[in-house]
């Protein structure tokens, strides 16, 4: 009973082709990503009801997408094991719009977000994409469970019109096959073809597997044969070996009690590019009504521009949606002060199709952003109070770039702040390791501010004339002498309820009888002042007598609003 029709697509399903197959012209590899993913998905669906009717695997019990080509007749095809399509599903899912990606993100989407929506139009559905590399496309497909005569053939060429017949099919699953247009042959290269599925679907769950003779490479036994033309592709058609081309684990996704410690590792130097282990790792599974799966890595090293401004290192955090591999996310998915954390975050329910503009406008996008953050902020946490060792080593590397949160994270700071470590007048000299609870700890009775100071370098901060009557009555003073931290401090004015100051600002807490001998002193001392304040003129603003100084005769002191010397150092040499 083979029943051939040709049959329209509806009206807003060749307005999406006309829209992908325009759009996404300059992105056309995204083709096999998405082919990929049906595939992917079409496996998922049938791994599911399987659970509930394990016969249904009968047969054949691998779940898999094999890619191969023909140069000759210039095609590629893709097969999976999934769950294949019935005739009605086939005109519902690939002939109407009503069951894609489009309409069921502008459901999922609040009516708030219903321009974003209608952005992911222009960029299309996932299925589509194939007519942007090719000219003609066909499925041959059976529903898992269903005969084999009840296999169905669907053609298009995208323009408007579709045939479908009835067709006998000895295996379940679907098959798509890629006429390619004239000037897409770069597609028929089988490096092509790995290096694609490597880039965009290699922790695909399910094994993709190519004819193994692409390994070999083929144009050299082809040039060996004195053949020309009909190569990789005629024995792709024979009986080929396949051979997986993906790692096929998604190690994410599996449970942490089953991921050994090396596979962890393994899993950052392929994701970080790094030759060195992870400092530490996260690994978390946020069930719900929306549910996504976190992997994030700190890295023990930093890599060799961070510190540099280090724009091309936010590589290190992939989204994936179902575990597709969409993008390199980092600053979608986390603030520029953790831009040095690796590792994939990978979320059920994003529309594949979701394009950089719109995830960052994205509301779920933001909640997941947010999991990130106190997810690496409880690893720094746990690692500074289990590995304190690895915790100083980390906070070498990182210890700037975490300082950028007291400013960029309010919201954070005060969690941040915990986290560093300064040199200090009680510290272990030059050695950044006091936290400010280590100092508000060692406060002395009645001391109401965290007092620092800043300097250009360590020696420089510890030796200066201003720590002088800190020292005298014992008060500890934070030495801050890295580049960052003049700039942080502008910003960072309160810890734990307690005032941060310079010690040359603000006013030195004294009591009642020092408070006296001050006064004493300025009486005394009127005329000598008049003739300084004289002589200096327009320098200075004020000459006082002052109780901050024990063996210097004196000292430049400031004003509780004006900068600090050091910044204004840095200000002049950057030519302001
Ligand atoms: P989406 O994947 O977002 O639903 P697509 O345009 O990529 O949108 O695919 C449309 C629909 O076609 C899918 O939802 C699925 O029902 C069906 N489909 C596509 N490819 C396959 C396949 N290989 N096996 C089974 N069903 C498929
Ligand atoms: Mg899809």
């Amino acid at each position: 009973m083979t029943t051939a029709e040709t049959r329209k697509f509806e009206a807003e399903v060749a307005q999406v082709l006309h829209l992908v197959t325009h759009s996404l012209y300059s992105h056309k590899e995204i083709f096999l990503r998405e082919l990929i993913s049906n595939a992917s998905d079409a496996c998922d669906k049938l791994r599911f009801e399987s659970i509930a009717q394990p016969d249904l695997l009968a047969g054949d019990a691998e779940l898999r997408i094999d890619v191969s080509w023909d140069k000759a007749a210039r095609t590629i095809t893709l097969r999976d094991t999934g769950i294949g399509m019935d005739r009605d599903e086939v005109v519902a899912n690939i002939g109407s719009i009503a069951s894609s990606g489009t309409r069921r993100f502008l459901e999922a989407m609040g009516s708030e977000q219903k321009a974003d929506a209608r952005l992911i139009g222009q960029f299309g559905v996932g299925f589509y994409s194939a007519f942007v590399v090719a000219d003609r496309v066909t499925v041959l497909t059976r529903r898992t469970g269903a005969a084999p005569e009840a296999g169905v053939k669907w053609e298009s060429d995208g323009r408007g019109e579709y045939t479908l017949e009835n067709v006998e099919l000895p295996e379940r699953g679907t098959t798509v096959v890629l006429h390619l247009k004239a000037d897409e042959d770069e597609f028929l290269e089988p490096w092509r073809l790995r290096s694609l599925i490597h880039k965009y679907s290699d922790h695909v769950a399910f094994p993709i597997r190519m004819p193994k003779d692409a390994a070999a490479g083929d144009e050299d036994s082809d040039a060996d044969n004195g053949s020309d033309g009909d190569d990789g592709a005629a024995r792709a058609d024979a009986a080929p070996e396949w051979e997986a081309v993906n790692d096929a684990s998604a190690l994410w996704t599996r449970p942490k009690s089953d991921i050994s410690d090396e596979e962890y590792q393994n899993f950052y130097k392929a994701l970080g590019h790094d030759f060195n282990d992870a400092a530490a790792w996260t690994h978390n599974r946020v069930e719900g009504s929306q549910s996504f799966t976190t992997l994030l890595y700190l890295p023990a090293q930093p890599p060799f521009d961070l510190m540099m401004g280090g724009r091309d290192e936010r590589k290190g955090l992939k989204l994936y949606i179902k575990r597709v591999f969409i993008m390199d996310a980092a600053e979608e998915l986390l603030p520029n002060y953790l831009r040095f954390v690796r590792g994939v975050v990978d979320a059920d329910d994003l529309p594949l199709n979701v394009s950089r503009e719109i995830l960052q406008h994205n509301r779920q996008l933001e909640r997941i952003k947010g999991a990130c953050v106190k997810r690496v902020l409880d690893l720094i946490e746990k690692l500074s109070r289990d590995e304190p060792g690895k915790f100083a080593t980390f906070l070498r590397a990182f210890g700037n770039t975490l300082k950028e949160g007291i400013v960029e994270d309010v919201g954070n700071r005060e969690r941040i702040a915990k986290l560093l470590r300064f040199a200090s007048t009680k510290g272990e000299g030059e050695k950044q390791t006091v936290s400010l609870d280590d100092y508000v700890g060692r406060m002395q009775p009645g001391q109401d501010a965290i007092w620092y100071v800043t300097a250009d370098g360590y020696r420089a901060a510890a030796g200066s004339p201003q720590l002088e009557a800190f020292r005298a009555k014992d008060i500890e003073v934070l030495l801050m002498s890295d580049r960052i931290d003049e700039w942080m401090l502008g910003q960072f004015r309160e810890y734990a309820d307690t005032p941060l100051k310079h010690v040359a600002k603000g006013e030195l807490p004294l009591d009642e009888a020092e408070k006296q001998k001050l006064e004493d002193a300025t009486g005394a001392a009127a005329p000598l002042l008049e003739r300084i304040k004289a002589l200096l003129g327009e320098r200075v603003e004020d000459v006082r007598v002052s109780a901050r100084l024990t063996d210097s005769p004196s000292c430049l002191a400031m004003s509780e609003w004006e900068m600090a010397p050091h910044l204004a150092h840095l200000l002049r040499e950057a030519g302001q």
